[in-house]
């Protein structure tokens, strides 16, 4: 990877890593606003609950019979100065106080029930939209035990919201906790839009950072890519430019170029190393015309076992390895409309295939056939074979099949072979198997 590409990665994660914690953050802060204002919504509405259960117990209290009237409230009581005139307090610190002593009073007659506190409040809930489950406790301040429930916190209690205390008397004995239990459903509507927003952009975000991940990708598989393939070309011409350097620079030698046989053995090799370049030349600039749309055939009747022979006699020649090519020709002309220089170029890299990776000496059978319509020729070979799951990648470009890594070569020849044959009006397909042979058969048209 290059400097420029790793910075930018390096960036882009620190970016991302970075937008996603702002947006926990602020998701998170949300959140906290929300519980507070459940926090003090919670205390208005025990409140509330608290004022409506004393205005009962004192409506309660007016209608019960006359015996109460014997009972001195201030028997067992302890008596609390206060001032209602203290300090600078305001009308509902006033009204608060007023609650109390009315409270304790009641108390006296009618003592609180949690129970129906926790209706009223059900019913306050249910007037405000709010449908959590929810308990009131009483509750010992001093020690923040509970004394007592409206009903039972279950296991699945995982979420409190508690409000704060509210007192019942002035010594700080007994207080009121309305608790919300697993308030979700509430803050989710509450931080609905927020929550929704955040997790639409950190989505955007993520995938504009895979987009950009992928192109990074993308753009380093290519410059390794193009690398590999430029130096696999400069392999592929340097084989013919060694050979020809090797058999030029022999036939200087008098004694050599004397030597008839040698001389025209020598010549043979320069000359099939300058098709082989020429070859691998024309395929190159053949799919770059391809792609941009300007390959044009030079089509006329050809003779397919011209070509085929010509072929032969320049591979069996290969100072490489042994091959043995083996013909069989359904009659000495099979003609058909084409461009003879391509479909040489096709059928030569065929054959430079099936001796390119057969292990040790190479045996490949041609054989060129005819029915109704079509030529088929098939290319047979006894070499490695294609593994299963390769066969159906062969004809794209600049595949190869892994396992044949030490043999050169830098996938273009077979994805031209298709283009060409399709041009004609032709298709190919390949049948292997590893070890024991692979046959290519080709099929154009007759007419
Ligand atoms: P190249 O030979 O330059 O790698 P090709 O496009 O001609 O490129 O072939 C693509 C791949 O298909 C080769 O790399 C090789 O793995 C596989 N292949 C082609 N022909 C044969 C064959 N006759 N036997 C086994 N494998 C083959």
């Amino acid at each position: 990877m290059s400097t420029s590409t790793k910075t930018i990665s390096y960036i882009a994660i620190v970016s991302i890593i970075l937008i996603l914690c702002a947006q926990a953050y602020l998701v998170y802060d949300y959140f906290q606003t929300v519980r507070l204002a459940l926090i003090r919504e919670s205390d208005t509405i025990l409140k509330e609950a608290f004022r409506a259960d004393l205005n009962q117990r004192n409506t309660n209290l007016d209608i019960m019979p006359d015996e109460n009237e014997n009972i001195d409230p201030t028997d067992d009581a302890e008596f609390v100065d206060f001032d209602l005139s203290e300090g600078s307090e305001d009308e509902e610190s006033i009204l608060n106080k007023l609650d109390i002593i009315m409270h304790i009073y009641i108390s006296n007659f009618i003592p609180i029930d949690l129970q129906k506190l926790d209706s009223i409040t059900n019913q306050i809930l249910h007037e405000r939209n709010i449908t959590s489950e929810f308990v009131i406790q009483l509750i010992a301040p001093e020690d923040q035990t509970v004394v007592a429930s409206s009903k039972k916190l279950s296991k699945s209690s995982i979420f409190l919201i508690p409000s704060q205390l509210y007192p019942l008397d002035f010594e700080n004995k007994e207080a009121l906790k309305l608790i919300l239990i697993n308030p979700f459903s509430e803050i989710i509507k509450r931080m609905g839009l927020m929550l929704l927003g955040s997790i639409i952009f950190s989505i955007i975000a993520l995938l504009a950072f895979r987009f950009l991940f992928l192109t990074l990708s993308k753009q380093k598989k290519l410059v390794r890519f193009k690398n590999e393939f430029l130096s696999n070309i400069a392999h592929e011409l340097k084989r013919p430019v060694a050979s020809l350097t090797v058999n030029l620079d022999g036939l200087q030698d008098p004694d050599i170029f004397d030597n008839t046989g040698m001389r025209d053995m020598m010549l043979h090799n320069s000359l099939n190393a300058l098709t082989e370049m020429n070859g691998t030349i024309s395929m190159l600039v053949g799919l770059a015309r391809e792609e941009e749309g300007l390959l044009v055939l030079n089509k006329q009747p050809v003779n397919l076992v011209d070509i085929i022979i010509d072929l032969k006699n320049r591979f069996v020649s290969s100072p490489a390895k042994r091959v043995s090519i083996h013909t069989d020709f359904e009659s000495e002309a099979i003609i058909v409309q084409g461009d003879s220089i391509m479909l040489t170029q096709c059928f030569a890299n065929l054959i430079d295939n099936a001796i390119k990776y057969s292990d040790g000496d190479a045996t490949v059978n041609i054989s060129v056939h005819m029915n109704k319509s079509n030529v088929i020729l098939a290319f047979e070979d006894k070499g490695m074979g294609i593994p299963a799951d390769k066969i159906e990648h062969i004809f794209e470009k600049y595949s190869r099949v892994d396992d044949h890594s030490k043999v050169s070569g830098f996938g273009i020849g077979l994805n031209y072979v298709k283009t060409i044959i399709e041009k004609h009006g032709g298709s190919i397909s390949v049948s292997s198997e590893i070890h024991v042979g692979s046959t290519f058969k080709v099929l154009l048209p007759c007419k």
